[in-house]
């Protein structure tokens, strides 16, 4: 009787491969390890079973993961709202349900192809490999949630590295993620982390041989962190978004969209309204409609109150020998980030419905309200003369993040002028912000908005390599 050697060792690899599966099965709790060299191993290791499975089936686990987490919309934010103190959990529920629905799968994968004379020339999209995916308190379980299906519908395995102010969501999501996986044929831990997670996990997960690629999803330092850490990197970053709003809007239409989109979530959402800037002869008339959506208009001294609740404040001591003034830096008081409308009213003795979602108040074009991204439902309204003062004020205070605008008007020329000055990725026209992430708006979401490194809505083609398949003379069939 002959062996057939090969055959032996194709067993042999199953069996070992099979025996790995368990081990990293039974050394994970869904996903989450104790070292990142762990997370890391099991998430290779997964990306190896993925390889090995047809794109119909991974198309199946793209539809597992979608069905658990929309069955777990609810759940997962009220979890989020408790663990971080931030948003509300109705608008972070429909922020899930739009994760798992509009995050594109596997069909936005494309190839390309050129045939002619010398024979056929392919493009297709691969896999950069196991992916550190970095997110934000903000959104805890959304950014998973997109960027699990958008990094896996790529062929990838994903290391995630969760804000620790809200890990217990983040982890909850991954665990649910890798049950939904398994449970529908898909390989364990494509989706890792460590159950501790801190800055020096973080760094320490940038720095592993074993990542090929970083996605940030947060503030200016961890944007900073990915694009300094030598690997290709995704960096989705800071907004401070403005709305415009000219003389020939809807001016009704206006208010309750702003309204709107800059009290969902409580204003955490990046790409929500920020600051309006109004031209002069509608501005009264926007604040009073406003108050009919829900805003409450504070003035006067409530301002400065407000602004020593949710604003701190150090000098910067001028340099050794100047003698110019010291200078106040203001940021943003990080215990009203998220907190109602409601809520922060009342730390400065004012008392108002539920019904209210919003604070908008008049200031000058250089308040801090406006010029920090405050993330919380306070709305500072500047008025302005015409509406070249308006594009002007909304391209200097959007700090050059190229993020996100608004604007309101009917006049195309108003439109299309500021487009082109604010250069933002997202820029909406008519509607509240959220219409920039398909919610009232077409197209497909993202909670990872790469405007610092030019990716823009991110999905899953924006975590692959371009890969050229060249073959000569052949397969050219006209
Ligand atoms: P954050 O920057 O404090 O934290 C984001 C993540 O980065 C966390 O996991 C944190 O642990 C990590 N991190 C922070 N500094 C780091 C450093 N120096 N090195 C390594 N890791 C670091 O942001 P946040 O408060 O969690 O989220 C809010 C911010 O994120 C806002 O500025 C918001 O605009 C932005 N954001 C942007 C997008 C987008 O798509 N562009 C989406 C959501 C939030």
């Amino acid at each position: 009787m002959t062996i057939d050697q090969s055959l032996i060792a194709k067993i042999t690899a199953e069996v070992l491969a099979r025996v790995q599966e368990q081990k990293n099965e039974a050394a994970s709790d869904g996903g989450i390890f104790t070292t990142i060299d762990e997370a890391v191993a099991a998430a290779r290791f997964a990306q190896q079973q993925l390889k090995k499975l047809s794109i119909e089936k991974r198309e199946i686990l793209i539809q597992a993961m979608r069905q658990v987490t929309s069955d777990n919309a609810g759940l997962l934010a009220e979890m989020a709202v408790k663990e971080s103190g931030m948003g509300r959990v109705d608008d972070k529920t429909l922020k899930n349900r739009l994760a798992a629905a509009k995050t594109p799968g596997t069909e936005d994968l494309k190839s390309e192809a050129w045939s002619g004379d010398c024979g056929l020339t392919l493009i297709e999209m691969g896999p950069y490999g196991v992916i550190g995916s970095i997110t934000p308190t903000t959104n805890p379980s959304e950014t998973v949630i997109c960027n699990g299906i958008g990094m896996i519908a790529a062929g990838n395995a994903v290391v995630f590295s969760p804000h620790p102010t809200a890990k217990n969501t983040s982890l909850t999501t991954i665990k649910l993620l890798n049950e939904a996986i398994i449970k529908a044929g898909g390989p364990a831990n494509l989706l890792t982390a460590v159950a501790e997670p801190s800055l020096a996990a973080t760094n320490a997960m940038m720095q592993h041989p074993g990542i090929n690629m970083l996605v940030a999803t947060g503030g200016p330092a961890v944007v900073k962190a990915v694009m300094s850490a030598g690997k290709k990197a995704i960096g989705a970053g800071a907004g401070n978004p403005p709305a415009v709003v000219d003389e020939t809007a809807d001016i009704e239409k206006a208010a309750r969209d702003i309204i709107a989109g800059c009290s969902f979530d409580n204003n955490l959402p990046c790409i929500a309204e920020k600051e309006v800037i109004a031209v002069g002869s509608i501005a009264d008339k926007l604040m009073a409609y406003m108050q009919r959506y829900g805003a409450y208009l504070i003035s006067g001294q409530d301002i400065d109150r407000l602004a020593a609740v949710i604003l701190t404040e150090k000098v910067e001591l001028a340099a050794a020998g100047c003698t110019e003034k010291p200078k106040k830096i203001y940021g943003v008081n990080k215990n009203y980030v998220g907190k109602d409308a409601k809520y922060i009213l009342s730390q400065i003795g004012i008392s108002v419905p539920d019904s209210i979602r919003a604070i908008i108040c008049e200031t000058s074009a250089d308040h801090p309200f406006v010029i920090e991204e405050l993330m919380m439902p306070v709305l500072p309204i500047v008025q302005v003369k015409d509406i070249d003062a308006a594009i002007e004020l909304a391209v200097k205070v959007e700090h050059g993040n190229r993020h996100t605008a608004i604007m309101h008007s009917k006049n195309v020329d108003h439109l299309t002028r500021l487009a082109k000055a604010i250069e933002t990725t997202i820029f909406v026209k008519n509607a509240p912000s959220f219409a920039g992430i398909g919610v009232g708006g077409e197209g497909f979401t993202t909670f990872t908005i790469a405007g610092p490194t030019g990716e823009g809505l991110t999905s899953a083609r924006s975590f692959t390599r371009q890969r050229r398949c060249v073959l000569v003379d052949a397969l050219s069939i006209v």
